[in-house]
């Protein structure tokens, strides 16, 4: 069992222990014998209520000065779960797991967040926060006992930018990946990691042979020092954390 956990590439503030907090709840739960998509999304709910991140509650302001929020599960069963330019829900990433086990993948805008309400889920005024940097999304990579795989991540976007924009946090294969024995998430400017499928293209890396920790460095290689990029992962073997900038990450593992 394993999980390793982000709070954000880029991330200017002293956050490291929110995020081994939520490293030790996800952990705590797989010990207790949690699936690997209930250890990731309860690692990343606690990133989301925790308002120095920029997920959930912490969310970055669009230029119109509203809070929208992308968010994305997926697990190696082949399942996944997105959710982009979500209005008024603290934690996007449990609809995001809500939309895992439908037969869509991804909702957007009002039908995300009217299917968030069908499902139960109250919404809320997320009022966000005038991050003066961008970044600090979140997101963990867990595996359960089974050696199933699950990745969980959840965003209020890149500072700056307009309302309605998705970046690269619910793209598959850009800003999260898993497959048989791999799981990645990436953190940084959505626009690079999307346009190079980073994710996707790291997992290839290490199917052809690098370790865990030598495709992280080579998926960060792809960007010049001023794209400010972040990686987490698991194989069945190992965890890693990888960042071009400073990136609060933690991995717990047996
Ligand atoms: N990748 C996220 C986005 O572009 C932001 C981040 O990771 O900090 O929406």
């Amino acid at each position: 069992m394993r999980i390793v956990v982000h709070g954000g590439a880029g991330h200017t503030g002293e956050v490291q222990d929110g995020v081994e907090t939520a490293a030790d709840v996800g952990w705590k739960l797989l010990d207790e014998g949690a699936d690997a998509i209930s250890a990731a999304v309860a690692t990343v709910v606690v990133l989301e209520d925790d308002s120095r991140f920029n997920a959930g509650t912490g969310a970055c302001r669009r230029t119109d000065g509203s809070v929208q929020t992308d968010a994305a599960v997926a697990c190696n069963d082949g399942r996944l779960g997105t959710v982009a330019a979500l209005e008024d829900i603290a934690n996007p990433v449990q609809v995001a797991r809500l939309v895992m086990d439908e037969d869509f993948d991804a909702l957007a805008g009002k039908g995300a967040l009217d299917y968030a309400r069908s499902r139960g889920i109250t919404p809320a005024m997320v009022a966000g926060s005038e991050k003066p940097w961008a970044g600090d999304t979140v997101g963990a990579v867990a595996q359960d006992a089974s050696g199933a795989i699950a990745v969980a991540s959840s965003t209020g976007g890149v500072s700056g930018r307009p309302v309605g924009r998705v970046g690269d946090t619910p793209h598959w294969g850009g800003g999260l990946w898993t497959d048989a024995g791999i799981g990645i998430a990436a953190t940084g400017i959505g626009e690079a990691i999307s346009r190079r499928l980073l994710c996707f293209r790291v997992a290839q890396q290490v199917a052809d042979g690098l370790s865990l920790a030598e495709a992280l460095e080579w998926g960060l290689a792809l960007y010049p020092a001023d794209v400010c990029i972040g990686l987490i992962a698991l194989s069945d073997s190992e965890g890693a954390g990888a960042s071009n900038a400073s990136m609060p990450w933690a991995l717990r593992q047996d």
